[in-house]
């Protein structure tokens, strides 16, 4: 079956969207704002060759690959020849090849007059994580360094105390959720990668590369998973001009208390809301570019970021009350509330009713995780066997909620207000 033009601009969008709503909870201290971005992304072109119909003309690639292949495409380019490499996901009606580069980044390689392929040898990436890390210092602006934890790939131009301090939640983070989701039965990978995470030194630097991915809302968003990078990038909070006495220049470890006050919780909710969809992404949970459904990506995000405000290091831990998703969830509370964001993602790009949607998508979750566990893995082992780039119509996402859950979205809702009624 040949797919057609709107297909692909479905998954474009959902992988926009995955992008928006993973980069984007909010600047929390600024009254709960939230801008929807969307970062668009050049799928819209792709078809896997396969898919063809067999009357139609044939795709102009160069070799009959396969996904999973390891190639290396030299492309002409003015300043000389550019080589890549990486393993194919996909190719596309018109030659393009979508692959995965060996750094994690996602690239699409036309089919350009002078593009030449190779197969190479099925093969591990060998290299240290630090030798990862001084790969990318060399994309980044001068001035970085690394700090290499267990898991984490750190590159920063700020204190190495504040990357430290960082690296240290983010592998509490990693830890808890790989022990939650063990105990609940879901069987996550050990991410075959380190997980890097971009840290710049001040909120300018950050927003002046940042804007590459977030565009003009670069300003309003203060760390943002991009699934093409496969990337965290944040800035240093203690220089944040959202935060009491802050300063821009020398953080340090004065500047790391500044994070014991209650202002920072919602910051610190930020960074592990982020590196939640880090991990889920990495680790089996969900596929990169697969169309994972806005309101369970962003609904497990919401439950691991708990803020904590005053306990000193401004995160509480997983499934404790979310006090400003609850919130804003009673507050905005309609009939009909959950059909919406299981059928589609539109809510969560809707500048004006995004954040009303994030706090759905933390009340549904929180619910399912305590009162339905068994259901909502196997919900997700669903959605993590889907291949990138297919589709999923509002019908279908209907129908696997319902699957898994034995009743209609809207059956869900008394239920969910009582169990919410306790952590009031
Ligand atoms: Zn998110």
């Amino acid at each position: 079956m040949r797919l057609s033009p709107t297909i692909w601009k479905f998954c474009a969008a959902v992988a926009a969207a995955s992008l928006l709503g993973a980069c984007v909870p909010g600047v929390w201290l600024a009254g709960f704002t939230l801008r929807s971005i969307h970062i668009p992304l050049p799928f819209t072109s792709l078809a896997r060759a396969a898919d063809l119909a067999p009357d139609s003309a044939p795709p102009s690639t160069d070799a009959p690959w396969q996904p999973g292949d390891s190639l290396a495409v030299t492309l002409p380019t003015p300043a000389g020849p550019r080589t890549l490499t990486g393993t194919l996901l996909t190719d596309a009606l018109d030659g393009s090849l979508l692959l995965e580069l060996a750094d994690q980044r996602l690239e699409i390689v036309p089919s350009t007059p002078g593009r030449e392929c190779h197969a190479l040898a099925a093969s591990t990436d060998s290299r240290s994580p630090r030798d990862v890390g001084r790969q990318i210092l060399t994309e980044l602006p001068p001035g970085f360094d690394l700090v290499v934890t267990k898991h984490y790939v750190i590159c920063f131009d700020t204190s190495r105390a504040y990357a430290q301090w960082c690296g240290a939640l983010f592998e509490k983070l990693h830890e808890a959720f790989a022990n939650f989701w063990t105990q609940a039965d879901l069987v996550l990978a050990e991410p075959p990668h380190p997980l890097i995470v971009v840290i710049f030194s001040d909120r300018q630097r950050y927003e002046a590369f940042a804007s590459r991915d977030l565009g003009a809302a670069a300003d309003r968003v203060v760390g943002y998973y991009n699934l093409l990078t496969n990337r965290v990038t944040t800035f240093d909070l203690t220089g944040s001009s959202l935060l009491p006495g802050h300063s821009t220049t020398s953080p340090g470890r004065a500047g790391l208390e500044i994070l014991a006050s209650p202002e920072a919780a919602g910051l610190v909710a930020t960074l592990v809301h982020e590196a939640t969809h880090q991990m889920a992404y990495n680790a089996g949970m969900h596929q990169r570019l697969a169309p994972v459904p806005l309101w369970i990506s962003e609904g497990i995000a919401t439950y691991f970021e708990t803020p904590d405000p005053g306990s000193g290091r401004g995160w509480r831990g997983i499934g404790q009350v979310n006090k400003p998703r609850l919130k804003k969830f009673l507050a905005t509370y309609k009939p009909g509330a959950l059909t919406a964001i299981i059928e589609g993602d539109e809510p969560f790009r809707d500048a004006t009713g995004a954040l009303d949607a994030y706090a759905k998508a933390w009340a549904l979750t929180a619910f399912l995780v305590q009162t339905r566990k068994p259901a909502l893995v196997a919900y997700l082992r669903t959605l993590a066997a889907k291949p990138p780039l297919s589709d999923d119509t509002p019908e279908q996402r209907r129908a696997e909620f319902v699957a898994a859950f034995g009743v209609e979205p809207a059956e869900l809702e008394e239920p969910l207000l009582k169990f919410l009624a306790r952590w009031k």
